[in-house]
C-alpha cells in the first residue's frame, strides 16, 4: 500500500498553466476590474481562447480519478484574483447542475451554450437561493407548474443574490413541484436564451467578487418546454413518488451533491489566502522600522508562520474532500462541509492578517491585500454558511437533529 502526496505530471502541468494564465492576465486586470465592478469580458474571452473556460477544461478536471485537478486549478485561478476567478468559475455552477440531474442529451443541447465561444463567450447561472430561502433551501417559494396540455413548465418566483443571474444565457433555475415535500419536492429547470418572463434586477452591490455579476432574478409566468426539466419528467415522477413513501434516500443524495462540491470552492478561498499570505511575507521582508525589517520580529514571523500552517491544513482538508469524493468514499463526518468551513476561515483570517502586517499599506487600495480581503469574507457565506457547514458536521458525528 502506497502513500504520496504529490502531484502527478498532469497534475503539475495543469498547476502551472492555470497559474501562467493568472499571473499574466488575471493579475495584471485584477484591480481594474475590481474597481469597475463589471464582469471581466475580455478576461474570459483569454481564458476561452486558451480552452481554461469552457466544458472541455471542466471534463477534463472532473476526470481526474483522484479528485485533485479541480482544487488545484481553482486555487491557482483564485490565486489570481477571486473576482476574475469567480466571474470564470460562475457558469461551472449550472453546469455540473445540468451535468449531475440531466440527461445526456440535456446536456450535449444546453452545456455548449452557457458557456458559447472564444469569439462570443457566454455565461450561465444557478439560480436557487430566494430572498425567504437562503440556507433554509427547503422553504423555496418558486414553483413550477406542469401543463399537460402543452407539454410546458410555467415557473414563477423570484431568485436572490444568482451569480449572473439576467446576463447569464443559459439559466438553471430551481423550483418546488410539489412544496408538501420541502427539499425533496424540488426540481431544477434550464430556461433557454431569451425566454419572456425572466429578468434580472440590475448587479447588486458588493463588498467583495465586485468583478462577478451577482444580481435579483424575477420569475413571471416563464414557460419553458417540457424538455427543460432536468432529468426529464419520468426520473422527476419516479423521485416524488419514493419521496412521498417517506424514503430518506433522495434526501441523501441532495446532500451528497453539496459534500460534493464543496472542496472546489474551498479550494478558491484557498488561493485568495495563498495570495494574501506571499504578498505579506514579501512584504515583511522589505519593510523596515526600527532598524531592522518588520520579519525579524517575531509577533510577524510567528504570524506568517500561522498563516502558512492554517493554509496548508485547509488544503489538505480540501483534497481529502475531493479525494473521498471521486472515490466514491462515504462523507461519514461532513468531510466536504470541513473542507469548505475550514478554507472559508482561514481565507478571512489570513487576509485580515495580511492586512495587518502591511499596516497603513494594507488599507489602501494600492495594495492587493485590502481586495484580497474584501474578497476573502464571501467564503463564511455563499455555498453554505459556516453555520450551516457546522450543522452539517455536528449532525453527521451525532447522527442526531441538531439545529
Ligand atoms: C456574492 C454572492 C454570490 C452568490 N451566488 C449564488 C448563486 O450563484 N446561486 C445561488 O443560488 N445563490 C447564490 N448566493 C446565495 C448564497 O448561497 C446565500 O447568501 C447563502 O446560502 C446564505 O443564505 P442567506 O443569505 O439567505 O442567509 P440566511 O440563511 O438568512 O442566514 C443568515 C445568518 O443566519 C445563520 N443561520 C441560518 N440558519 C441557521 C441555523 N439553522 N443555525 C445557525 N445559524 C443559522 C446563517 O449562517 C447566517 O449567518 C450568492 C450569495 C452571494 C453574496
Amino acid at each position: 500500500m502506497e502513500f504520496w502526496l504529490d502531484l502527478n505530471e498532469e497534475q503539475q502541468d495543469l498547476r502551472e498553466w492555470v497559474h501562467g494564465f493568472a499571473e499574466s492576465v488575471i493579475r495584471p486586470a485584477a484591480a481594474e476590474w475590481d474597481e469597475r465592478e463589471e464582469t471581466p469580458w475580455p478576461v474570459l474571452q483569454e481564458a476561452a481562447k486558451i480552452g481554461l473556460y469552457g466544458f472541455e477544461f471542466l471534463v477534463n478536471t472532473w476526470s481526474d480519478t483522484s479528485g485533485l485537478s479541480l482544487p488545484v486549478a481553482n486555487e491557482e485561478l483564485f490565486w489570481g484574483d477571486g473576482g476574475i476567478g469567480m466571474a470564470i468559475s460562475g457558469t461551472s455552477l449550472a453546469v455540473a447542475a445540468i451535468y449531475g440531474s440531466g440527461t445526456p442529451d440535456q446536456l450535449v443541447e444546453w452545456v455548449p451554450q452557457c458557456f458559447g465561444d472564444a469569439g462570443d463567450p457566454k455565461v450561465a447561472a444557478f439560480c436557487s437561493t430566494e430572498p425567504e430561502a437562503g440556507s433554509d433551501v427547503a422553504s423555496m417559494r418558486t414553483r413550477a407548474v406542469y401543463h399537460e396540455a402543452t407539454d410546458e413548465w410555467v415557473l414563477s418566483g423570484q431568485k436572490a443574490y444568482a451569480t449572473n443571474g439576467g446576463i447569464a444565457n443559459v439559466h438553471v433555475v430551481t423550483a418546488s413541484v410539489d412544496p408538501s415535500l420541502g427539499s425533496r419536492g424540488q426540481a431544477a429547470f434550464i430556461v433557454p436564451p431569451g425566454t419572456k418572463g425572466l429578468a434580472g434586477t440590475k448587479k447588486l452591490k458588493k463588498l467583495g467578487l465586485r468583478a462577478s455579476h451577482t444580481a435579483d432574478v424575477f420569475l413571471d409566468d416563464v414557460r419553458v418546454p417540457g424538455s427543460c426539466l432536468l432529468g426529464g419528467k419520468e426520473t422527476l415522477d419516479r423521485r416524488l413518488a419514493k419521496a412521498r413513501e417517506g424514503q430518506r434516500a433522495t434526501k441523501q443524495a441532495a446532500m451528497r451533491t453539496f459534500e460534493l462540491s464543496r472542496p472546489a470552492v474551498g479550494a478558491q478561498a484557498i488561493g485568495i489566502a495563498r495570495a494574501a499570505y506571499e504578498y505579506a511575507l514579501e512584504y515583511a521582508k522589505t519593510r523596515v522600522q526600527f532598524g531592522r525589517p518588520i520579519i525579524e520580529n517575531q509577533a510577524i514571523a510567528f504570524a506568517l508562520a500561522d498563516m502558512r500552517m492554517e493554509i496548508d491544513a485547509a488544503r489538505l482538508l480540501v483534497w481529502r474532500a475531493a479525494w473521498m469524493g471521486r472515490s466514491d468514499r462515504p462523507f461519514t463526518a461532513g468531510e466536504g462541509s470541513m473542507s469548505k468551513l475550514k478554507a472559508g476561515e482561514v481565507a478571512v483570517a489570513v487576509t485580515e492578517k495580511a492586512v495587518q502586517i502591511l499596516g497603513g499599506a494594507g488599507y489602501l487600495r494600492d495594495h492587493p491585500v485590502e481586495r484580497m480581503f474584501r474578497d476573502a469574507k464571501i467564503y463564511t457565506i455563499f455555498e453554505g454558511t459556516s453555520e450551516i457547514q457546522r450543522l452539517v458536521i455536528a449532525r453527521a458525528i451525532s447522527g442526531m437533529q441538531i439545529r
